[in-house]
């Protein structure tokens, strides 16, 4: 528990300085890009590549300033009812795209004897869903099937993403959710630190299960809107 108060007392830190940072870099950011595209028209031939390049590693920044934004943003800011069904359905056709382009398969499959009415921010919810799809399709080796499940009690709302990627080390494992912990080229390490954010705001928990080769499963949990319960359990399951 001390180490879950201390982890909390971090992230709230680390929102509040990223805050001031992102803003602090954002304008010279925004000047360095104005400048660029003024000597894009004039450059000799050949150096098209340059550009393309700070292109791409502006965008890069770019995004990294919007998650460090995120993590900041006020705690319950615009809460409101949100159906998680519809929700899911929007991060799938958001993502459809590039799960095409990996030749991966987005199911939904939803248990409908209760409805998935959870209480939260819209917007961040389903960045969430995004990130961890994101997540799981740079899993897969461009094969398989990504599942959303969906199953809801009287007390709460479960919604599961499960990959056949290939999986996580331990390691990997232990430190998810440290902010700017990646194993990717290109990771910003800030996805999963996202997610968790959110659920602990809404009250909801996260758990992870994980086996190399065979695929990883976040589980995440929230207090059903509709009888409003809270859930109090955090934590992660270990890799079997
Ligand atoms: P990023 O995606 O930028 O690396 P995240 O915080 O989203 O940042 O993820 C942190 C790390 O967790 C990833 O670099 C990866 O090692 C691991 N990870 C996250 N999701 C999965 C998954 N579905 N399967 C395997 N590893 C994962």
């Amino acid at each position: 528990l001390q180490a879950q108060v201390k982890e909390q007392s971090y992230l709230k830190e680390l929102g509040q300085m990223s805050a001031s940072i992102a803003h602090e870099i954002r304008n010279p950011l925004t000047a360095l890009k104005g400048f660029v595209e003024l000597i894009k028209s004039e450059a000799p031939a050949g150096q098209e590549n340059y550009f393309s390049i700070m292109d791409q590693e502006f965008q890069r920044l770019d995004s990294i300033l919007s998650e460090l934004l995120f993590l900041s943003a006020p705690r319950k800011s615009s809460f409101k009812k949100v159906d998680l069904v519809a929700l899911s359905k929007e991060a799938i056709d958001f993502m459809q795209f590039e799960a095409l382009m990996h030749n991966v398969i987005l199911q939904l499959e939803v248990d409908e004897q209760l409805p998935h009415i959870i209480i939260g921010n819209e917007g961040r919810l389903k960045q969430m869903l995004i990130n961890l799809i994101k997540n799981a399709i740079q899993a897969m080796n461009n094969q398989g099937n990504i599942s959303i499940r969906l199953h809801a009690t009287a007390h709460y709302v479960q919604l599961c993403v499960q990959d056949e990627g290939v999986g996580m080390s331990e390691e990997a494992y232990k430190n998810l959710f440290k902010p700017f912990f990646t194993t990717k080229d290109k990771g910003t390490g800030l996805g999963l630190p996202l997610v968790k954010k959110i659920m602990d705001d809404l009250n909801g928990s996260i758990e992870v299960e994980s086996m190399p080769n065979i695929g990883t499963t976040f589980i995440l949990t929230f207090p059903n809107a509709l009888t409003n319960q809270v859930i109090v359990q955090h934590g992660n399951v270990l890799p079997g």
